[in-house]
C-alpha cells in the first residue's frame, strides 16, 4: 500500500469531516418528528430518490440556476464545484485501473502523481494526463474567478456581498490555495520525473528553468495536502457547510420534509446550506430603495446559524419575498423569519384573550371578509358591496363592523398562539355560516385562509371572484379610458400566484400595459405589514422608488388588488390608483343583468373554471 508522511494533514482533515457531518446529521435525523423521520426512511428506498439525484447534479455540481441569474457567477460555482467533483471521479478511475489490485486508500487518488509520477506502462497514461489537466485548468479558472469576485464584485453585477467569519477566512483562503498548489506539486513533479500534460508538464518545464524544482517538489506536496487538511477542518464552522448540507436539503425535500410553524432539523438544514452567495441582496428594496444593508436574508440566515440575532433587523423585513424568489437553494425564508420571530416574541396567550367576542353568525352562499387594512380603504369595500349587490349574490359580509382579525398580523408579530385561537374562533363561524365561497379582498387574508384555516369551502380573492362574475355574465362590463398598469402585489402574486385572473379582468375594462416589474419580479409597495421596524421615510422612499418603476412606461393610472398597496402609492403617486373591485364598480353597466332577472340571489356555479 503505497503512503507517505505528508498524506496525514489531507487524511486527518478528511477523517475529522466525515465524523462531524456524521453526527451532526445524525443529530439532525434523530431530531426530526417520527412523521419526518418515517417520511426519509421510507422515501430513501422509492424512485423519489433518482429526482433528488439529479437535482443534486445539477443545482450542487452545475449550479444551473445561479447560472440561470448571473453566468459568470454561474460559471465560478460551476468550475469549482463540477470540476473538483470530475477530478476526484477521474482520479479515482485512473488509480482504481493503474493499480487494481493494490488497496487503494483515498489519498492515492488526489496524490497520484506523487506515487505514479511518471506511469509510462500504464496504457492510457496520456488519455488520463490531459483529462486530469483540462480539468485542474477549469477548476483554476474557477479560483481566478473567485479572486475577482472578492476583490471586485461589481464586475459580477452585484453591489453587495457578505462579510467573512474567522472560519470563513481559513477555508476561503485554503480553499483558494488548494488548487494552484496542486498545480505547482504536479508541475514540480512533473519537471523533475517527466510526465504531466499541457498544463503541468508546460508549468514544470518552465519552473524547472528558474526554480530548484527537485527541493522544491516535496513540500509542494506537503503543503497541497495541508491546504486540503485545513478546508476539511474549517469547512463545518465555515459557509462552505452549505456544500454538504445542500445535498441533504435537496434529499429532505424529495423525501417530503418541509419547514413547519416550529424550528425542527430541516431549519436547521435550510440555514446551514445558504451558501451565502449574496444573490439576495441586491433585489431586496429596502437595501436599494431604503438604504438599509443590515437585515437582507443573507444576513440573517447567518446570524441565526451562529445565534446572533437582533430583533430589531429580524422584526425589520416586509417579507415581501424576493429574496425567496431569487434564491438559488430555494430555502424556504419566509417561514424561517416567521419561526425566529415567534422564538424571539412568542409567549404564552394571556387567559383572558381567549374570551375575545366572536361574531353573529348569519348563513349566507358567500362570505365576503374585507379585511382590517380594507376598512381603512373605504373605497374598496364599498365598491365591494355594489357589485355583490348589482350582481345579486346572496353574501354575508362578515367583518362589516371590524373587531374581526384573520390572525395574519399576530403570525407576523410572532405571536402564533394567539393567531391559532383567532383562527379556531373564526374557523367556526365560517362553518356555522354554511358558506360556500369566502372572498376577500386583501391578498394576506386569502393567504391566511387558504393556507392556515384548513376550510372545505372555496375560497377567492376578489380578483378572482370578480373575474368569475364578469364570466358568468352577473355583471357587465363597459371599456373605460385610458391605459393602466397593474401592480402585483407581493403576496398574491409570489406566494400564491394568482397572475392571470387580474390582467384578463382589467383588460375587459381598460388597455393594459406591460410593466417591468411584474409577477414573480413584482415590487413591494413598502408599506407592509410585515415590518415592525422601517422609519416612514423608509416605507415612503421604497414605494417611491416602486410607484416610479411601475409607471415608467406611461401609464395613465395604477391599478392594485391591495388595500395596504394602494394606501401606499397613494401617498407618493402622480396619477391616480385604483383597486381593481373600484375599477369594476366603476365600468360596471348600469343595466346589470340582476336587475332585468329581479330578486335573483345566486352564486356563481362552483364549477365555472378560471383560465
Ligand atoms: S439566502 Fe439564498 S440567495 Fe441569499 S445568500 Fe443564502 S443561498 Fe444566496
Ligand atoms: S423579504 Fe423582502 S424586505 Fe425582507 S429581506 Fe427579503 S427582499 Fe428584503
Amino acid at each position: 500500500m503505497k503512503f507517505d508522511l505528508f498524506v496525514l494533514p489531507f487524511t486527518l482533515g478528511l477523517i475529522f469531516l466525515l465524523g462531524y457531518l456524521t453526527v451532526k446529521y445524525a443529530v439532525w435525523y434523530f431530531k426530526l418528528e417520527k412523521t419526518d423521520r418515517s417520511k426519509v426512511r421510507k422515501g430513501f428506498f422509492s424512485v423519489r430518490i433518482f429526482s433528488a439525484i439529479k437535482e443534486i447534479f445539477l443545482e450542487s455540481l452545475l449550479h444551473r440556476r445561479i447560472f440561470l441569474k448571473n453566468r459568470l457567477l454561474g460559471f465560478m460555482h460551476m468550475s469549482l464545484a463540477f470540476g473538483w467533483f470530475m477530478l476526484i471521479a477521474v482520479g479515482n478511475l485512473e488509480s482504481r485501473i493503474y493499480q487494481p489490485a493494490e488497496i487503494n486508500p483515498l489519498y492515492v487518488p488526489i496524490f497520484f502523481k506523487f506515487f505514479h509520477a511518471n506511469p509510462d506502462a500504464f496504457p492510457l497514461h496520456s488519455v488520463f494526463s490531459f483529462v486530469m489537466d483540462l480539468l485542474l485548468l477549469f477548476v483554476l479558472a474557477g479560483v481566478i474567478l473567485a479572486l475577482a469576485k472578492r476583490l471586485y464584485s461589481k464586475a459580477y453585477g452585484m453591489k453587495r456581498t457578505t462579510r467573512l467569519m474567522t472560519g470563513d477566512r481559513f477555508a476561503l483562503a485554503s480553499l483558494w490555495l488548494i488548487f494552484p498548489l496542486r498545480l505547482l506539486a504536479e508541475s514540480f513533479t512533473s519537471a523533475v520525473y517527466g510526465g504531466g500534460d499541457f498544463l503541468t508538464a508546460s508549468v514544470g518545464s518552465l519552473l524547472g528553468n528558474i526554480l530548484p524544482v527537485s527541493s522544491l517538489y516535496y513540500p509542494a506536496w506537503w503543503a497541497y495536502s495541508l491546504s486540503l487538511g485545513v478546508f476539511f477542518t474549517a469547512l463545518p464552522f465555515s459557509r462552505y457547510m452549505h456544500i454538504p448540507t445542500e445535498v441533504v436539503l435537496i434529499f429532505s425535500r424529495h423525501l417530503g420534509l418541509a419547514e413547519a410553524s416550529k424550528r425542527t432539523s430541516f431549519t436547521d438544514i435550510e440555514i446551514n446550506s445558504c451558501s451565502r452567495c449574496g444573490i439576495c441582496l441586491d433585489t431586496c428594496q429596502l437595501s436599494f430603495a431604503g438604504g438599509v444593508h443590515n437585515i437582507q436574508s443573507a444576513y440573517q440566515l447567518k446570524a441565526i446559524r451562529y445565534k446572533q440575532i437582533e430583533p430589531k433587523e429580524s422584526f425589520n423585513c416586509m417579507m415581501c419575498g424576493r429574496c425567496e424568489n431569487v434564491c438559488p437553494v430555494g430555502i424556504d425564508i419566509s417561514s424561517i423569519r416567521m419561526i425566529t420571530r415567534n422564538e424571539l416574541n412568542g409567549r404564552a396567550p394571556d387567559p383572558t384573550f381567549q374570551q375575545q367576542p366572536v361574531a353573529q353568525v348569519h348563513h349566507a352562499e358567500a362570505i365576503y371578509f374585507a379585511g382590517c387594512m380594507t376598512h381603512q380603504t373605504p373605497a374598496i369595500k364599498k365598491a365591494m358591496q355594489s357589485i355583490f349587490t348589482a350582481a345579486g349574490i346572496n353574501y354575508w359580509f362578515m367583518d362589516e363592523m371590524g373587531g374581526l382579525c384573520c390572525g395574519r398580523p399576530m403570525m407576523l408579530a410572532g405571536h402564533r398562539e394567539q393567531a391559532e385561537i383567532m383562527i379556531e374562533k373564526n374557523r367556526r363561524i365560517i362553518f356555522e355560516s354554511g358558506a360556500k365561497t369566502l372572498i376577500t379582498s386583501c391578498p394576506i387574508c386569502y393567504k391566511v385562509f387558504a393556507k392556515e384555516y384548513n376550510l372545505n369551502i372555496r375560497i377567492m380573492h376578489h380578483t378572482q371572484y370578480l373575474l368569475e362574475l364578469a364570466n358568468a355574465r352577473l355583471i357587465r362590463l363597459e371599456p373605460l379610458a385610458g391605459n393602466a398598469v397593474y401592480h402585483d402585489p407581493c403576496e398574491l402574486s409570489r406566494d400564491i400566484r394568482i397572475y392571470e385572473e387580474p390582467r384578463k379582468l382589467i383588460s375587459k375594462m381598460v388597455k393594459l400595459i406591460p410593466g417591468d416589474y411584474e409577477k414573480d419580479n413584482t415590487l413591494c409597495c413598502g408599506n407592509s405589514l410585515a415590518n415592525f421596524s422601517a422609519a416612514n421615510e423608509i416605507r415612503l422612499s421604497v414605494a417611491r422608488d416602486a410607484f416610479e418603476k411601475l409607471t415608467a412606461q406611461g401609464a395613465q393610472y395604477l391599478v392594485t388588488s391591495c388595500p395596504m398597496c394602494k394606501k401606499a402609492f397613494e401617498k407618493v403617486a402622480d396619477v391616480p390608483v385604483k383597486d381593481i373591485a373600484e375599477l369594476v364598480s366603476r365600468s360596471m353597466h348600469k343595466d346589470q343583468p340582476h336587475t332585468i332577472t329581479a330578486n335573483r340571489k345566486k352564486e356563481p356555479s362552483a364549477a365555472l373554471v378560471i383560465h
